[in-house]
């Protein structure tokens, strides 16, 4: 006879635990704990009746959490006391709500150590095959064509399952139980190598061969991957890299490479444990690092030109695995598309846009349903503390939703779209207290992108079966971004929310740290229109997630000549010169630069007379003004180079320049005039520019500090955010939360958004939900009671 269960209890996990392999962990830890009972999905989780010695329940309970499968994600466990069932046996129930919603949440997932081990072992089933994956572990969220998720909907549809492979699929204690895109060389999609004309070169095994001695040899290769394709070369062939840095017209924006293991990314970048765990994370980022001094791997110097960083990642997939097991240990992977476009996913489209650059494709036959670019992020110190800053929130983080706290979720019954920002946008779908950030699109000035990011929204929304009826926007009128939100509002019942750049940054931060009440927030970029029509950029807000106040801002300066000033940063240092000292000196100045002269000229006058000279606080534009006159960049490739390029040659003095912080009627603003005559002053003595450039970078920490302090003070307020692209900048970021730290105050982070335009849609979405009808609006401080009921 069994001895009878002393203890039943009913288990409710709740979080991303649908169809990342849960149910079959619950089963065999079961088994394990000798716990009889059932498990099943429920709408929003997974349901466990569990019952045995009470010991054995206890421990039962205890590896349910720490043992949890890979993809798993829990947000809270409950757990209930209930009647015995007199089970015998632990089963896996089928439940309706299987392939819901929940279970369609799940991003792709880097290939997990038990695949590999399959993939490396000779004479498995797996060996050497490129798209082995299991439960754990592979594609989701680019195969997925829609509801419910099984076979028949992903891009696996045309591979019907071998016995072997379908006895894996039915077999509960398997680590491929109802794994829907699992596969073999039996039944499998396969691999191909093309030349540039069509050709057939090589199938399934070998390729690699051949496909290695090209890529030794120099040659520039696309590769299929998982949410797109890549464009590859050696990265230790300077002659490769400066081919696919002519052919791609990518003159100097850093160059990302993939590596083949750990042990080779030491040889590379410095890097200590935290790192290695982002890097062997199932998202695989690339990870921004500091390079070695002394690398024992030497790299083409021309991947990231005068840059200390460069952006690493590991092979995320078995095909990437496999490419990377050549002679060439550190590939480029830059991605695969023609400067203005979208990333190509499919094989005809590759090879019509890549033509020209790539001389080889390794192709192969299973569908890329959903464009799904690398993700990028960059481990900073934040005044002491580590944290992971994102650059771009895509593969292997998209779709997982942020879970918004009671504080800031607002009428949760209202459904939002959120369109984001124009450059490296990305949109939000807010459904009740889950809000999903879409991978990334790009920046939305060329038509294949926004036409890209239109069916984004449809398929997305599609999938997760939203139904908005509430679009928020940017205050922006130019932004692709804004219009598709307008038209929408005309086309439909929406109705439309526009909310200024700078609180959506700042709203953003307050939702993913579920921060409802007012709090001051830093926000440092490069435009965001403003209440008033000019362009902000560097400014300290008072707000919460439904009104704002702006409380701090930095004296304006034209932009001559608008976006030209932003390819040519040299304009922009006039414009500083000629606002803050004067006109003579501005005029002076132009002597200084021949073969500028005439370009300047030009904008001098832009300047004298305010004809197509916008007015901005920008931050961005205030380091392309330094970085121009230290001759550091004076043109710039790519949005954000000249910050980049000083940020990097820059470390952080003792000491900055002098500045102030004047009241002028309801606003403080920062005058740079100290700062400019000191600088102009060090340049005329000839001191080092890496120096200029630190105390520089100093100066506007210390300016940062000093308006957060004079928010403290009229506010009372010591907690702070900080966002926007301009704390992209590590040494800033961390001097500046050092600064705050030692100050008693609470810095706040983006760490699971983007803190550059990538995070607006989540901050836009926040503010559609919290702010009175008729959208984020600039209120008199203290003039608003609490909102909220
Ligand atoms: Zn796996
Ligand atoms: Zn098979
Ligand atoms: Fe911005």
């Amino acid at each position: 006879m069994r001895k009878r269960p002393t203890r039943a209890v009913r288990i409710v996990i709740r979080g991303i635990v649908q169809g990342v392999g849960f149910r079959p962990h619950a089963f065999t830890t079961a088994s394990k704990h000798r716990v009889t009972g059932w498990v099943s999905n429920a709408l929003k989780g997974v349901l466990i009746h569990g019952e045995g010695a009470p010991s054995d329940v206890r421990r039962f309970i205890c590896a349910l959490k720490e043992d949890a499968p890979r993809m798993a994600s829990i947000l809270d466990v409950s757990i209930e006391d209930v009647k015995p069932g007199g089970y015998t046996g632990f089963h896996i129930r089928v439940s309706r709500t299987d392939g819901q919603r929940e279970t369609l949440l799940s991003p792709d997932v880097s290939t997990c150590p038990d695949c590999l081990e399959e993939v490396l072992r000779v004479g498995g089933r797996h060996h050497r095959y490129p798209f082995t994956n299991c439960t754990n572990c592979g594609p989701r969220f680019t195969i997925v064509r829609a509801l419910p998720y099984d076979r028949t909907s992903t891009a696996m549809s045309g591979f019907p399952m071998c016995p072997d492979c379908d006895r894996e699929y039915r077999d509960v204690r398997d680590r491929r139980f109802h794994a829907q895109p699992v596969a073999c060389p039996e039944c499998g999609p396969t691999l191909w190598l093309e030349d540039a004309s069509g050709r057939r070169l090589a199938e399934g095994d070998a390729v690699w061969t051949p496909l290695h001695g090209m890529l030794s040899g120099g040659s520039l290769a696309g590769i299929k991957g998982l949410g797109g394709f890549h464009i590859a070369c050696s990265a230790e062939n300077p002659s490769a890299v400066r081919m696919l840095r002519e052919r791609k017209s990518r003159p100097r924006k850093a160059l990302a490479v993939m590596v083949r293991d750990l042990e080779t990314a030491r040889e590379v970048c410095r890097l200590d444990s935290d790192d290695a765990e982002i890097l062997t994370s199932p998202q695989a980022p690339i990870v921004i690092l500091q390079r070695r001094d002394d690398p024992p791997l030497r790299l083409a110097d021309d991947l990231a030109s005068g840059q200390r960083s460069l952006g690493i990642m590991l092979p995320y997939t078995p095909l990437h695995h496999l490419l990377l097991s050549g002679d060439s240990r550190v590939l480029v992977m830059t991605s695969g598309n023609r400067r203005g476009m979208p990333l190509a996913i499919d094989n005809q489209e590759a090879r019509r846009q890549l033509e020209g650059i790539t001389d080889v494709f390794l192709m192969h036959d299973r569908p890329i349903v959903r464009r799904c670019d690398d993700s990028v992020v960059r481990p900073t110190d934040a005044g002491g503390e580590r944290v992971q800053v994102i650059i771009r929130r895509s593969r292997g983080y998209a779709p997982r939703p942020l879970i918004l706290d009671a504080a800031v979720v607002g009428d949760a019954g209202t459904d939002v779209l959120a369109t984001g920002g124009e450059e490296r946008n990305t949109f939000c779908l807010l459904s009740g207290d889950q809000a999903f950030l879409s991978q990334h699109m790009g920046t939305l000035r060329y038509e294949e992108t926004v036409e890209d990011y239109r069916s984004s929204i449809s398929d997305l929304a599609g999938l997760l079966k939203i139904t908005p009826q509430v679009v928020a926007c940017d205050l922006h009128p130019a932004y692709r971004s804004t219009a598709l939100a307008r038209e929408m509002v005309e086309r439909g019942s929406m109705r439309l929310v526009r909310v200024q750049h700078h609180h959506a940054h700042h709203a953003a931060v307050l939702a993913e740290h579920g921060r409802g009440q007012r709090t001051i927030g830093l926000v440092a970029d490069g435009f965001g229109f403003g209440d008033d029509g000019t362009l902000w950029g560097l400014e300290i807000l008072w707000a919460d997630p439904g009104a704002y106040r702006r409380l701090i801002s930095m004296v304006q300066v034209p932009v001559p000549g608008g976006e030209r000033a932003v390819q040519r940063p040299l304009r922009m240092a006039l414009a500083h010169l000629h606002t803050f000292l004067g006109d003579a000196e501005a005029a002076r100045m132009l002597g200084r630069f021949r073969g500028h002269g005439e370009d300047l000229e030009v904008a001098l006058a832009q300047c004298r007379r305010g004809i197509n000279a916008p007015l901005t606080s920008s931050c961005g534009r205030l380091f392309d003004a330094v970085a121009s006159l230290l001759d550091v960049c004076r043109r710039s490739h790519y949005s954000g180079q000249p910050a980049v390029e000083l940020s990097e040659m820059a470390g952080w003095s003792t000491s900055g320049y002098p500045f102030s912080l004047d009241e002028h009627g309801d606003l403080h603003l920062w005058d740079l005039t100290g700062m400019w005559e000191a600088l102009c002053r060090d340049v005329h003595r000839g001191c080092a520019p890496d120096e200029i450039a630190s105390r520089f970078q100093r100066t506007v920490g210390d300016m940062m500090a000093a308006g957060v302090r004079k928010a403290r003070e009229i506010t009372g307020c010591t907690s702070v955010t900080l966002s926007g692209g301009v704390f992209q900048n590590p040494t800033l970021l961390d001097g500046l939360c050092s600064i705050l730290v030692d100050d008693g105050f609470e810095v706040l982070l983006p760490c699971e958004v983007p803190i550059n335009d990538g995070g607006l849609s989540l901050g836009q979405a926040a503010v559609a939900r919290n702010a009175p009808r008729g959208g984020s609006r600039h209120v008199p401080c203290g003039a608003r009671s609490n909102h909220r009921h």
